[in-house]
């Protein structure tokens, strides 16, 4: 089974509780006002990986305490994130989602009810820029955030860091986080990649 992603980093602290690795998906046809990853939009964008390959990769991963799922829109490629939401409880890691969809919504989608069995924490709701207000992983304060099981709680958000800079081993900077730092406030001659 193939998945389309934007982006990955095996360590990240602003992008759920702990140390976690994140992927991002690639593809969104939501269309969020304000989107704040425009470039994960495309659905011809980014690599096409093979599942089993990512799942390798994040079992190399010792040191983290969960993965998080992010995009683009995870839940417009749900084989690919069943599998990997699945195969990554299975591992005893905790997974957190992002989706522009509200909960109500992917409970009515056809494999919705059975990603999120496998999701320990969502963050539900289209951004909107209209009411902005970045804090722990909500962009907006129209989006929710779902508990389906005990591994974390609302405080494990609230306290977040809202942005990240990762130098590279080649001197590129990763950007991430739900606010992250803006980019013109950066070295003209630094590499940039944002996620
Ligand atoms: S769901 Fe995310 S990637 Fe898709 S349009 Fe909304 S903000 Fe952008």
């Amino acid at each position: 089974m193939k998945v389309r992603i934007h982006a990955y980093l095996p360590h990240s602290r602003a992008n759920g509780p702990g140390l976690r690795a994140v992927l991002w998906f690639q593809g969104c046809t939501l269309n969020c006002p304000g989107c704040f990853n425009p470039a994960a939009q495309a659905l011809d964008g980014g690599e096409e990986r093979e599942v089993d390959s990512i799942l390798a990769a994040l079992a190399t991963v010792k040191d983290i305490e969960g993965v998080t799922f992010s995009g683009g829109e995870p839940f417009q490629q749900p084989e690919a994130l069943l599998e990997l939401s699945r195969s990554v409880q299975a591992l005893g890691r905790g997974v957190v989602a992002f989706s522009g969809y509200t909960q109500n919504v992917l409970c009515r989608q056809p494999l919705g009810a059975s990603i999120l069995k496998h999701i320990d924490t969502l963050i539900a709701g289209p951004y909107d820029d209209a009411c902005r207000n970045p804090r722990g992983l909500i962009g907006s304060s129209n989006q929710r955030i779902h508990h389906f099981s005990s591994r974390y709680a609302h405080l494990d958000f609230s306290t977040l860091p809202n942005r990240e800079a990762i130098i590279q081993p080649d001197g590129s900077i990763v950007l991430t986080g739900i606010n992250p730092i803006p980019t013109e406030k950066l070295d003209r001659n630094t590499l940039i990649k944002k996620t």
